[in-house]
This record gives structure tokens, sequence and C-alpha cells, in this order.
């Protein structure tokens, strides 16, 4: 690490971004604090937000290795190594990620959260609860928040000024209000999500496959689940606000029962209080947001969901802002704590890579509630994983350029994963190609295609 400087660093938002950067800048000697809006999850019982599980994977496992954090996050998380699918008809079957000792890890968000947070206290941050971002005086470089547990608190000097406050950010509300050509687009899909549960056995075991992320691909929805470490399964049902089958046609207990019956017979018998959690539990929506610039100068900068928010639908919201700050630290290194340069280069890396992958998610939901359950699709799939194990520098599948290959920027995987699909749409239409796919003469014509 670079010897750091005493310039102060504000932090708004204590989730997942905001803890893992306030660590990357505390270790280079800056002086951080951090603005969270709720109470301290450590302390108070209270859920850490939306979603109880989440998929890490490579990305964002690279970006906790730096920080020398990876092994302690592998130890709380579960290696999911491929789709387990379950068909209407009740079989099963399953697709693995990507190549042998290729998989994603299942880790709660509140424990994930919780351990950054302590990690970024012994690294010297100081993180202050309750506080809610209420304005920013660009002029003056100062902040004010209000506190949510009554005391009042002066305005601060804000240092430099990141804001990790998520997808509905308080901060970039700010910075669009008092910066003239700021561009911004959210877009909300037309289906939301409701979480469920499927509890350990009477045993104490998991009641399905652990090592898996199980789907329950459905057309126009799906469920899918994410083991926990106290082996019950958190269960998301992605689902159309209105249509025939919908979040607005299931208003009665009865409608429940029997959608979910005929819909996902296998897993009712394991989701003993799906009835009273469907009715319990919200219904989210599901947003990207894009926007532009994510920064001032040398003084402010979006990160995380603030700067990109996506769908879920490729795991990658939580890594992708866990790369934004890999790659801010790698800046930091290269233009040695000139943040004019630093920032520049942050935006002008980071956001063709976000749109892309916000494009990439959007595309992975009609796979995951589509595809996987299509034997055109998987014949494909087939095709593309033995191209990579012959060739395994010039075919990579797309989801493995996202989940497993780091190193390869977003934008470069969707450039690519175009390409290849273009390539394997007139692929699957050669004559014979049922037969003689495997044949070296067969890839090495689909190879000479990409060359
Ligand atoms: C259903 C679902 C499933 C997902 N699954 C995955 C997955 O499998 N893998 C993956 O990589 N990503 C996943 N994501 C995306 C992931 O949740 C986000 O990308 C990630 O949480 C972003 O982290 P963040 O710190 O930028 O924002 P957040 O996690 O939203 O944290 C923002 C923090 O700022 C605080 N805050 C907000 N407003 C203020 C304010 N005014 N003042 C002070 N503090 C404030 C909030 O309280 C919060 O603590 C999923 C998202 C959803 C909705």
């Amino acid at each position: 690490m670079s010897s750091g400087t005493n310039k102060n660093i504000t932090i708004i938002g204590a989730g997942l971004v905001g803890s893992l950067l306030s660590i990357y800048l505390a270790r280079r000697g800056y002086k951080v604090s951090v603005y969270e809006r709720r109470g301290d999850m450590r302390r108070e019982r209270m859920s850490a937000g939306r979603s109880i599980n989440l998929a890490l994977s490579d990305r964002g496992l690279l970006a906790l290795e730096k920080m020398g954090l990876a092994e302690a996050i592998r130890e709380i998380s579960i290696p999911m190594h491929g789709r387990f699918i379950h068909h209407l008809d009740g079989t099963t079957a399953f697709q693995p990620y990507g190549k042998e000792g290729q998989y994603i890890n299942s880790v709660s968000r509140g424990t994930l959260n919780t351990k950054l947070m302590d990690l970024a206290e012994e690294a010297g941050v100081s993180i202050y609860f309750n506080e809610k971002l209420d304005k920013i005086d660009w002029q003056q470089e100062r902040i004010s928040f209000e506190n949510t547990a009554g005391q009042s608190i002066p305005p601060s000097q804000t240092g430099i000024l990141f804001a990790a406050d998520g997808a509905f950010s308080a901060a970039r509300l700010q910075h669009q209000l008092q910066h003239d050509q700021f561009n911004y687009s959210q877009y909300y899909i037309d289906c939301g999500y409701k979480e469920l549960t499927i509890p350990p056995t009477a045993e104490g075991e998991f009641a399905m496959e652990k090592n898996a992320l199980h789907i329950w691909p459905r057309k126009d929805y799906m469920l899918i689940a994410l083991p926990n470490l106290d082996k019950s399964f958190t269960c998301t049902l992605f689902f159309p606000f209105k249509g025939e089958a919908s979040f607005e046609k299931l208003k009665s207990r009865d409608q429940v029962k029997t959608f979910f019956e005929k819909t996902f017979p296998d897993a009712v018998p394991l989701m003993p209080d799906y009835c009273d959690e469907f009715f319990a539990n919200p219904t989210s929506s599901l947003v990207t947001v894009k926007c532009y610039p994510w920064i001032r100068d040398d003084r402010f900068a979006l990160i995380g969901d603030a700067a990109h928010a996506i769908v879920p639908f490729f795991g990658q919201g939580m890594n992708c802002g866990f790369e934004d700050c890999r790659v801010l630290d790698e800046l930091i290194d290269k233009h040695q704590h000139n943040w004019t340069a630093i920032l520049k280069e942050y935006q002008e890396l980071r956001k063709p890579d976000a749109d892309a992958i916000a494009d990439l998610a959007i595309n992975n939901f009609t796979e995951m509630r589509e595809k996987t359950a299509d034997p055109v699709f998987l014949f494909q799939k087939k095709i593309e994983a033995k191209l990579h194990e012959k060739y395994p520098e010039e075919w990579i599948p797309a989801y493995s350029q996202v989940t497993f290959s780091p190193h390869i920027r977003y934008s470069e995987a969707l450039r690519r994963g175009q390409a290849q699909e273009a390539i394997m749409q007139q692929v699957m239409r050669w004559p014979g190609i049922e037969q003689h796919w495997e044949s070296d003469e067969t890839l090495s014509s689909i190879i000479q295609l990409i060359r």
C-alpha cells in the first residue's frame, strides 16, 4: 500500500459498498467518516435491507482479496456449483455454472455487512449511525444530516465525498439538482419480487441440494432459492405485477395456494409458511438506474448502486460495486493521490462497464426464467462449454466472462458475448450439428469464425 495522506473522506451509506470502500481508503491513510441512515445493525435487530442472501462471485471476491478479506468471507459463504432446475413435471436437472471447481457463493447480506463494518472500524473508520443525509452545500463543501435518533449535529466539512447510499441515493439527488446537464434514467421492469422461506427439515438438514442455486423457471416468471448457513433457503419469487399470472391476481389465501400447488408442486411441501409469508412480506420493485456524470472535479463521486443500480438477474450488483472500490484503489496508486486524475479516470473506466452489466442483467432475466428449461438453448450451452474446454482463451461463455473472469471488463464481456451469440445462432442452423457437434472439425470451424 502506498502511504496515505491526512485528507478527510466522507462516505454516505454504510451498506456493502460504503463499508468496503471505507476499508480501502482508511488503509491508504485517509481519515474516513461514514454516515449511515439506519441504526447499527450489529446492536439492533433489523433486516439489512433488500434480499437476505446474495451471490458473491469472483469480481467481488477479488476486491475483498485485495484487502485480505476473501478468506474470512468465504468462511461465511456456501458454494453454489450450478443451477438446479425444477421442471413443472417434477423432474430436475443440474446445470454447472462453469468448469469443474468454478462456483459462486451464497452469503448473508446482514452477516457480510456486519463483518465489513467491524473491519472498517478496526481500520480506523468512524461510522455514525442514524444520520440521514439532508443537504450538501457544494460551494462551502459542507454537508448536513438529520439525526433520526433525535440528536442534533452540526454540519461538517466534507473533504472528498463519496455517495454510497444505494439505488435511491439522496446524495445523487443533491448532485443532480445542482449540476448542469446531469443525465438520469430509471427503468422499472414489469416484474417485482417477494421473498419466502424453505426452513431446515425436521432433522435439521437442508431440504434440498445445498451447493446449488435452485430455479423453478416458468417462462414469464420464476422462483429461485439460495442456501443459508442455518440450513434454510431464501426463496425469491420474481413475478409480474399485472396480467394473467401476477401479483394483482393473487389476492386471497386460496388463490395463492392454488397457484403455488399448480406451479411449484415440488416446492410447496418444503415451504410450510409460504401463504403467511406471501401476505406478510413486501412486494418490491426492480429498477435500473443510469446516470452521468458520476463525479465533480476532485471532490465527489457516486459509487455502488448510487451510480448504477441494476436488476439482480446476473447476481452482479454488489460484485460490480466492490469492483468499483478495487478499480478506484488501483487509480490511487496510478495517480499518486491526485484526486482530479483519479476521479476522472474512475468515471471513464466504470461508466461503460456499469452500463454493460446493467444490459447483461436485463438479458439474463429471459435466460433464467425461460431458457434454462429450453432444450435447444441447453444444447447450445453444451457446445459452448466444449469450445471453452478446447479453446479456453478464445471462447469463454458470456456467463463465465462475467462471473469467473474478473479481469475481463463487463463492457468487453458484453461485446464478446454478443459476437459469440451471433456465431452460435448460425451454428445452430448448420445441417447435422446435433450429430457432429463434438468433432474436432466442427469445433475448429466454429472457432475460425471468432478469430
Ligand atoms: C432482490 C435482489 C437480489 C440481489 N442479489 C444480488 C446478488 O445475488 N449478487 C449481487 O452482487 N448483488 C445482488 N443484488 C444487488 C445488491 O443488493 C446491491 O448491488 C448492493 O446492495 C449495493 O450496495 P450499496 O452499498 O451500493 O447500496 P445499499 O446496499 O443499498 O446500501 C446503501 C446504504 O446507504 C444507506 N442510506 C440510504 N440513504 C441514505 C441517506 N439519505 N443518508 C445516509 N445513509 C443512507 C442505506 O441505509 C444503506 O445502508 C441484489 C439486489 C436485489 C434487490
